[in-house]
């Protein structure tokens, strides 16, 4: 096995600790900690020859979109047991009519809303419990704005240990509460946003022996980098010009920007795509600390947007992202929840739908193409964070009264009125 330890990210301190502490900050300074590895000697073409040759095995191992790519993630001994529910190997659809409308652009979707429970944090939470339980853990906590939630409920059940979620009363979508606790997870409802509900967390965790498991444990991000791999893999090896992503408390980006980085220093990669970041306006406080040039996240107190994903104010991961977005170049961008929703309309044409704040990453390209800052025939690959099914209430919400007149019609159960109905309605289209 590699040697692996923890490094803070602060170019101020970047001191090595033992991964054995588990710590989820730098001990010395309180940065935000990097799993890292000595590598050693790779072989590129051996080694995406031996990802391509396991797609053909039945072993659950490698049937996982994370751990078929164990060579990136070696943190676990040979032999430990493994937590998985063959999350990844998600599809990459194109999705040219959203192209269109959004430059035109050669446009694809990462959708990961093809993972077991929904949305790319299993790729995350596979890694972090698989850690968990070679830790010890009894009980895995996070606090969530919801998808975190149902994964780690998911893979908890799954390791046999037990889950407690944070989550803010009331913020969360039906789908996802209703997911945890079909997995059994005890959900303690506090506070009114997700920033309350971590801190809160945050100090309780260590007097109970809670195993944290929200995106500032660096194996989470371990897992959710996997992507990258699995992406460039599905495109022959070629980069993109561009990858978008939505963010929230930027545990995404960051993983992104970590498996880009890592995949050019061992030579898988010849290019590094350039990152786009897409927040919501309303909960955009990273788009604001870049735009303003600020030192220290400028945090907002009372986040708000729809999409309830990326309803975050105080964005844990912020430097990994602004580290993230050094490494790759790029952009950050915010939108707003009118853009997000035409962006989520024009996705459905294509057949592809999503969560509201996986949509961002489409509002984000067009308005970046409009301002040319993105080149109009860019090569872009937008990840799609969640699955339509995630907030039913929100497409109900959306698709009613004035925008779904037309589109829902209630008749009498007698056939005369049956056909005047539809022969109005077909007639109209
Ligand atoms: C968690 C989540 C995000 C935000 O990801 P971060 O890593 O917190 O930036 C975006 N979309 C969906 C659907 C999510 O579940
Ligand atoms: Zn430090």
């Amino acid at each position: 096995m590699s040697c692996t330890y923890l490094q803070c990210i602060e170019e101020s301190c970047g001191r090595r600790q033992d991964p054995a502490a588990d710590l989820h900050s730098c001990a010395f300074c309180g940065g935000l900690l990097d799993v890292k590895y000595d590598f050693g000697p790779v072989e590129p073409l051996n080694l995406r020859q031996t990802w391509r040759q396991r797609r053909l095995s039945d072993d659950p191992i490698d049937r996982s979109g994370v751990w078929r790519f164990r060579e990136l993630v070696p943190f676990v001994d040979p032999g430990a047991r493994i937590i998985t529910l063959s999350e990844g190997f998600t599809p990459l659809v194109g999705t040219p009519r959203a192209g269109e409308w959004a430059g035109p652009v050669n446009l694809t979707v990462k959708h990961q809303g093809a993972n077991l429970t929904g949305s790319f944090k299993d790729i995350g939470m596979t890694a972090c419990i698989t850690r968990a339980v070679a830790r010890g853990a009894r009980w895995v906590a996070c606090a969530s704005t919801g998808n975190t939630s149902s994964s780690m409920a998911a893979y908890a059940a799954r390791a046999g240990i037990k889950a407690l979620l944070f989550v803010p009363l009331n913020q969360i979508s039906a789908p996802k509460l209703a997911q945890a606790l079909d997995f059994g997870a005890l959900v303690v409802e506090v506070g009114n946003n997700f920033d309350a509900a971590f801190r809160l967390l945050l100090e309780v965790a260590p007097e109970l022996g809670l195993y944290l498991v929200n995106s500032i444990n660096p194996f989470r991000i371990e897992g959710q980098k996997t992507i990258v791999p699995e992406m460039l893999e599905q495109r022959g090896w070629r980069s993109p010009d561009y990858i978008a992503v939505p963010g929230g408390n930027l545990g995404n980006s960051s993983a992104i920007g970590k498996g880009l980085h890592e995949l050019k220093d061992l030579g898988l990669i010849e290019k590094i795509p350039r990152l786009v970041i897409v927040q919501a306006a309303g909960a955009s406080p990273f788009w604001e600390t870049l735009r303003t040039g600020a030192n220290e996240l400028l945090a907002i107190e009372d986040p708000h947007t729809e999409a309830s994903a990326i309803r975050i104010g105080h964005p844990a991961n912020w430097k990994k992202a602004k580290r993230a977005l050094e490494w790759a170049g790029g952009f950050c961008e915010s939108v707003t929840d009118e853009e997000i929703s035409k962006a989520k309309e024009v996705l459905a044409h294509d057949g592809v739908a999503c969560e509201p704040a996986s949509a961002t990453t489409l509002a984000g390209v067009r308005k970046l193409v409009q301002a040319g800052k993105i080149e109009k025939g860019a090569d872009i690959v937008c990840v799609l964070t969640g699955h339509q099914l995630k907030d039913t209430e929100y497409i109900l919400r959306h698709r009613a009264g004035e925008k779904a007149r037309g589109q829902r019609i209630q008749v009498e159960p007698e056939l005369n009125s049956l056909r005047r109905e539809l022969q109005r309605a077909l007639g109209g289209r």
